[in-house]
């Protein structure tokens, strides 16, 4: 059976471009174990296509816990796994739909297949509830409120998200990645994933926006 790759998405200050145009010199900072809390060391890394305002061909760093000896790879806040668009790209799709636009139009509005957009809309509707709920138990757990949500789970989750964003944001200061960057570092890479996929990355993705 194949299993899903391991990944970790980090807080990226580079455009696209600038990502790409780095290639194999680019810096990662450095990430812990999620299991087990080592310091990864770095193992390689992968060449994948990577779809924006256009079609950039980046380096995907990987690294290893030297216990678990586990590879995961380092996917820059804006890449997620398996997918061929930008988060960015794909958030401003699922905006589009959910304000009520049908996936078709939005895919002819980006320039996409209908069956891309109406899939990501798909996987969304699918794996909104249970980050909702993750989003209200985090919430809970911070002692913030998530009040005057929209009605509909699929823009009632994005909001949620911004909401506590915006929380961090006042209580730690810093800088806060977008809302659709934050989407997929609290997905660990997999904000369209199955519900039979990696589960949510607990509050990791909130927890590294300081
Ligand atoms: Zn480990």
């Amino acid at each position: 059976m194949a299993t899903a790759p391991l990944a970790i998405v980090w807080p990226c200050r580079l455009s696209v471009a600038e990502y790409a145009a780095a290639g194999k010199r680019i810096e990662v900072p450095a990430q812990a174990c999620p299991s087990c809390g080592a310091r990864l060391t770095a193992w390689s890394g992968y060449r994948r296509w990577l779809r924006d305002d256009g079609e950039y061909r980046i380096w995907v760093r990987r690294a290893r816990c030297p216990t678990c000896r586990v590879t995961h790879a380092l996917l820059p806040d804006f890449v997620c796994a398996r997918r061929l668009d930008t988060v960015e790209v794909i958030g401003a799709g699922l905006e589009l739909g959910v304000a009520g636009a049908g996936m078709r139009t939005v895919a002819e509005r980006l320039g996409l297949a209908h069956s891309t957009t109406r899939d990501w809309r798909r996987r969304h509707r699918a794996r909104a509830p249970a980050l909702l709920a993750h989003l209200a138990a985090v919430a809970v757990a911070a002692g913030a409120e998530l009040r005057d949500l929209p009605t509909g789970v699929e823009a009632a989750a994005p909001a949620a998200l911004g909401a506590i964003a915006a929380e961090a944001r006042r209580r730690f200061g810093g800088r806060v990645p977008g809302l659709w960057r934050l989407w997929n570092a609290i997905c660990g890479g997999w904000p369209l994933g199955t519900n039979t996929g990696p589960p949510l990355a607990g509050s990791s993705g909130v927890a590294q926006m300081g």
